[in-house]
């Protein structure tokens, strides 16, 4: 590494709900654990001392788990100790920033800077430094206005998430907007200040995800050799669009005569049990009605060490859903060779180039979809134009070495312009009592 970052600088990470501890796929736990594990893990390598702070959910697990080295994870009790849905979740947060200060307090060190993921955790992080005098960046993984755009009355998070968000922004030193699509969100909807903005997207892990022999790939998760393989892997929930890649696979059989198997990775468990992932109920009543349940195939969840697997035994993978604030598992079949046809939303419509390395559709668009499918499913030359492509294209963007160097120079470049403050920040995070920040009314949270 040409570059050489300053160590032993303390970051406390925030990430609420969702823990790099957490097996992910199922409804709660995706993209954003991902990113949390993968660019602390980065960040730790490169001599930054981590502090992840995630609410205690289950009581079966250690409060503070040292992960790896240079990395802790500490559990922050924050209401019950098991499991809470995000969309409940804020009540709790007035919890959690007591608790986070209570140990931020007792340590030895100072933190430099706090990272925080999502908005709840941007508004402990507002609070937090309102309370200790610590920097804060924050990135969002999802802005409340798009969601409620895109989902209307569905989405259940309470209405306050707007204001909330507001606010972290005005207070954050930095906002990382992981598309150009999200800047533009942010400068639109949330008026955000132009300056504050940097984008930095995630990214794919070259040691989990790298290209495999297919006939092989196909062995390992049990499928015959020959038939056309389209994925769908992700998390189960409506707005991934899953039923709109098995509308597709109907008009593919009836309109174009192309027979090909969709495996569809992802749900709260390892079988495919509609019992505890009631989506996949959903999606099998849609196969049948769009006549291709014998073509449809359900795996339940799958580990990381296994998805290399899923991703090299398919010849195309499919991603459609309503809106898309960054999207990781296009990466990841991009780096296993295969390309990929996706909706032309948020991160997608960046990292999919558009003819080159696969195809951008419209969302809910089972023609257009299919369409693409056709094309791809019958050109095999094509198919392996796009893989090369698809592989060089990420290895060079898209590595998480690559997001940690940039996160890297974006929290160096916070941190010296804050340099001058250290010792007072110093003595503020180890000699304020609590009672003294409750008394002064810093502890309110909204
Ligand atoms: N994932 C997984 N196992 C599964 C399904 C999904 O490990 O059974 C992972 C997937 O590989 C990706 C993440 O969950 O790393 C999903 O991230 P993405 O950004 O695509 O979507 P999000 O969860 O943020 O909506």
């Amino acid at each position: 590494m040409g570059r050489k970052y300053a160590t032993k600088r303390k970051i406390a990470v925030i990430s609420e709900h969702a823990s790099p501890l957490t097996v992910v796929g199922g409804v709660e736990a995706g993209g954003q654990n991902i990113a949390v594990a993968e660019l602390t893990q980065q960040l730790a390598q490169m001599g930054y001392m981590i502090d992840v702070f995630t609410r205690w959910d289950n009581d079966q697990t250690p409060e503070i788990v040292h992960w790896h080295n240079n990395i802790r994870v500490i559990h922050v009790k924050a209401g019950p100790v098991s499991y809470v849905v995000k969309e409940d979740m804020l009540p709790l947060m007035d919890e959690f920033t007591q608790h986070l200060i209570w140990f931020m307090h007792n340590e030895e060190e100072p933190y430099h800077l706090i990272h925080a993921h999502f908005f709840m955790s941007g508004l402990v992080a507002a609070n937090l430094k309102r309370a200790l005098g610590i920097p804060f960046v924050v990135t969002f993984h999802a802005l409340g206005e798009v969601r409620r755009q895109c989902q209307g009355n569905c989405d259940r998070f309470p209405a306050e998430r707007l204001a909330i968000e507001m606010r972290v922004i005005q207070e954050a030193d930095r906002v990382i907007a992981l598309c150009p699509q999200d800047q533009d969100d942010l400068l639109t909807f949330y008026k955000a200040a132009p300056e504050k903005l940097t984008i930095i997207g995630n990214g794919f892990n070259p040691d989990e995800f790298f290209s495999l022999e297919t006939d092989m790939a196909r062995r390992v998760v049990g499928l015959a050799s020959a038939e056309p393989v389209i994925l769908q892997l992700g998390r189960m929930v409506p707005r991934k669009g899953v039923d709109n890649v098995i509308q597709a696979l109907g008009v593919l059989r009836h309109q174009y005569t192309i027979e090909a198997r969709l495996l569809i990775v992802g749900g709260e468990t390892d079988d495919p049990d509609p019992s505890s992932t009631p989506e996949i109920r959903r999606l099998q009543t849609l196969a049948d009605e769009a006549g291709v349940a014998d073509l449809v195939t359900f795996t339940g969840r799958r580990g990381r060490e296994t998805l290399r697997y899923y991703y090299n035994a398919a010849d195309v993978f499919v991603t459609t859903p309503w809106y898309e604030p960054f999207g990781i598992t296009p990466l990841e079949a991009m780096a296993c060779g295969t390309p990929v046809i996706g909706s032309n939303v948020g991160g997608i419509k960046h990292t999919v180039r558009d003819g080159r390395t696969g195809f951008l559709v419209p969302p809910n668009d089972p023609k257009a979809l299919a369409q693409k499918l056709a094309l791809l499913l019958t050109n095999a030359a094509l198919r392996e134009r796009m893989g090369q492509r698809s592989r060089q294209h990420v290895q060079k963007h898209y590595t998480w070495t690559q997001v940690a160097r940039q996160t890297a120079d974006l929290y160096e470049e916070i941190v010296s312009n804050e340099s001058s403050a250290d010792q007072s920040r110093k003595q503020r995070q180890q000699q304020q009592s609590l009672p003294g920040l409750i008394a002064a009314g810093k502890l309110t949270l909204r």
